[in-house]
Formats: structure tokens, C-alpha cells, sequence
């Protein structure tokens, strides 16, 4: 008996060590954090070929991490490289042509749209020298953690 259950749990192993498949799990990469995040959706080769890795980047979405701030009212400005990044004609740059820096900041959407007098778009990219201008503006009661003074 032992030795049947042995050989059945080789079987599937092999099975399972098939690098292409003809499902496979889709993923999105966030277009304010950069990261690689799934999407939940599963992708089926209509053909039922085995032709995709285990997991297949389809293209740019929000992540849950940063769609859960969004929810909240934030907006997030993802500072980027201008030396590194790729403008389009009109100024706008695309999620796949910035070059993030890694520095996010989160602001309330009603604050942004006092500091640049408009309203931001949920997600922005803005150049090192606005991340620097924003933290010197930003009022001391927008940080985390604060800790009450006790007088
Ligand atoms: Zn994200």
C-alpha cells in the first residue's frame, strides 16, 4: 500500500512541474507602486495550447494596496526620474515610460487640489523638485504617528 501511495505522489508531482500550461493567472502591474500584483482573473488559451507560464502580465492596473488608499481619498504622486522617463507630446507621461524614483507620496485629494489648484488625477507623476516643494508645505498635522504633546 505504501508503496503505491509513493508512486501516485510521483506521478503528480510531474505533472504539476509543466512550465507552460494552457491557464494561467493573470497578473497586472500597479501603475502608481510599479509592483506586480494578481488580478484574481484566470486566462485560458482558447485553443487549450500549452502556451503560458504560470503567470502572465497582461498589463497596468491599480494594486489593492494602493486602490485601498484611493478608496480612503487619497491621491497618490509618484515621483519620478524626468532625466529617465519618457514624455509624451502633451506633458502627460504613461505608466510604463516613468521611471519611479520609489518615493510616493499620499495626499488628501481636497488638500492637492489647493496646492496645484486643480483637480489631480488619482494617480500623477511629478518630478523630484514638487516632492520636495509638497514636504516643505505639508502641515505637521498631516503626518503619522503623531503623538499628542501633554502639557
Ligand atoms: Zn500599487
Amino acid at each position: 500500500m505504501g508503496k503505491e501511495n509513493e508512486s501516485m505522489r510521483t506521478m503528480t508531482q510531474r505533472t504539476s512541474n509543466c512550465t507552460k500550461s494552457y491557464v494561467t493567472l493573470e497578473q497586472n502591474v500597479c501603475g502608481a507602486c510599479g509592483k506586480t500584483f494578481d488580478t484574481n482573473a484566470l486566462l485560458m488559451d482558447m485553443r487549450l495550447r500549452d502556451t503560458f507560464e504560470h503567470h502572465t502580465v497582461t498589463g497596468f492596473g491599480t494594486c489593492p494596496k494602493c486602490q485601498k488608499k484611493l478608496d480612503d481619498g487619497f491621491i497618490l504622486l509618484i515621483e519620478i526620474d524626468p532625466s529617465k522617463s519618457e514624455r509624451m507630446p502633451n506633458g502627460n507621461i504613461r505608466p510604463q515610460d516613468a521611471y519611479r524614483t520609489g518615493v510616493v507620496i499620499q495626499v488628501k485629494r481636497e488638500v492637492a487640489k489647493n496646492i496645484f489648484n486643480t483637480p489631480m488625477q488619482d494617480i500623477s507623476f511629478i518630478d523630484p523638485d514638487v516632492t520636495a516643494k509638497l514636504q516643505s508645505m505639508m502641515p505637521k498635522e498631516e503626518k503619522e504617528n503623531k503623538d499628542e504633546p501633554t502639557a
